[in-house]
């Protein structure tokens, strides 16, 4: 067992540096039968490289199945004798890292429920002291950066070398197209901030459904994500929890096959000249529109004199159904969206106020 253990190091190191990195395997462990169907069938595709299941779930109404439990863990085992592909679970709770360590997992991930909590995060990262595992951290529920990057800091400061991120989406209220909203920019300032940590994208718990997830996979691709982990069964809509997201190994096969991979680079000189030349572009314009941007703020200011002279209010809604009404009706003519429109004078709107009030109160 020791020498196969040994071996599996080195295996776990290469797929850890595999691009795309393909996690795979069952929202939750339920049966031996299931766990090493959904294994043997996710091998025979050739495309995962690391074999996923929940062992303990966070649920978040009492009532549904809350996991197989320790259990479970020999038939990860087992899955992965028979089919060498490696193992990750989810753990939240310093026991659950000792069960899963001692049952020779061989990735742990931290769940998003988890990262939202510092006490758990801290209790999981003190029982990882010592430990030679990698580690992969889900993004808070809540859109919050500094709880995602806190949790990367007390695995870290627990000494664990091999940190790696999964973005999952962010939990909103009210019924959207997404179970979570995937919120791209906070993973782009995310990767940002920590580019010397991989992030895969998690489109399962984003889409919440089956038929949106290669849209989903396909965009994070587009922004250079490094993997995907993808939620199968062998039987997904009879599965114990998440039925709804996940798909049979072969589906997932097939999807794999449809998403078009593409490179961060390419080495060619006339495609670089060609960015290039794009690039600078983009600079100039966007310089101009700073410009325009601060030319719009001195004009605000201006009129903030004037309803301070008169005393009047700062916001008129009037005023402000009226900009932005034009602005949709000129924005559609011009390939501008409506969403983009509103968050766009929203900033800006929100600036000229922030300009007028000081005004108002010199
Ligand atoms: C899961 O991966 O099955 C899971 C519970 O995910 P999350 O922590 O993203 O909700
Ligand atoms: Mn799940």
């Amino acid at each position: 067992m020791q020498a196969i253990e040994t071996k599996m190091k080195s295996v776990v190191q290469e797929k850890w540096e595999k691009r795309p990195l393909i996690i795979s395997g069952p929202c939750s462990a339920e049966t031996e039968d299931q766990v090493l169907a959904t294994a043997q069938r996710l091998a025979n595709t050739g495309k995962v490289d690391i074999l996923r299941a929940g062992i303990w779930k966070p649920r978040t109404r009492p009532g549904s199945f809350e996991g197989i439990g320790t259990k479970g863990l020999p038939w990860l085992q087992q899955a992965k004798k028979l089919t060498g592909l490696p193992i990750t679970v989810e753990v939240a709770t310093g026991k659950q890292v000792e069960d899963a360590l001692h049952f020779d997992t061989d990735i742990l991930w931290l769940g998003a429920r988890t990262t939202v909590n510092p006490f758990s995060v801290q209790e999981v990262a003190d029982a990882l002291r010592g430990a030679d595992v990698p580690v992969l951290i889900k993004n808070p529920i809540n859109p919050d950066l500094e709880l995602w990057i806190g949790a990367v800091e007390r695995v870290a400061k627990a000494g664990i070398k091999q940190i790696g991120l999964i973005h999952r989406g962010f939990s909103s209220y009210g019924n959207t197209e997404y179970r979570n909203a995937p919120m791209w920019h906070l993973a782009i300032e995310m990767k940002r901030r920590n580019p010397e940590l991989m992030i895969i994208n998690d489109p399962s718990h984003i889409c919440g459904r089956r038929d949106i997830l290669l849209d989903v996979a396909q965009k994070a691709i587009d922004l250079d994500f490094d993997g995907l982990m993808i939620e199968s069964h062998i039987d997904p809509d009879n599965a114990w929890s998440d039925a709804k997201q996940q798909v049979t190994p072969e589906r997932l096969a097939e999807m794999l096959d449809s998403i078009i991979w593409r490179k961060e680079d390419v080495n060619s000189e006339e495609f670089h000249a060609a960015l290039e030349k794009l690039r600078q572009q983009i600079n100039h314009l966007d310089d101009e529109l700073m410009q325009i941007l601060s030319q719009r703020m001195k004009i605000a200011e201006h009129i903030g004199e004037y309803k301070k002279n008169n005393n009047i209010t700062i916001l008129q809604t009037n005023r402000w159904n009226e900009i932005l009404e034009r602005a949709f009706q000129k924005g559609e003519k011009i390939g501008l969206s409506r969403e983009f429109i509103t968050r766009y004078f929203d900033a800006v709107h929100m600036e000229s106020i922030s300009h007028q009030n000081k005004i108002m109160n010199s």
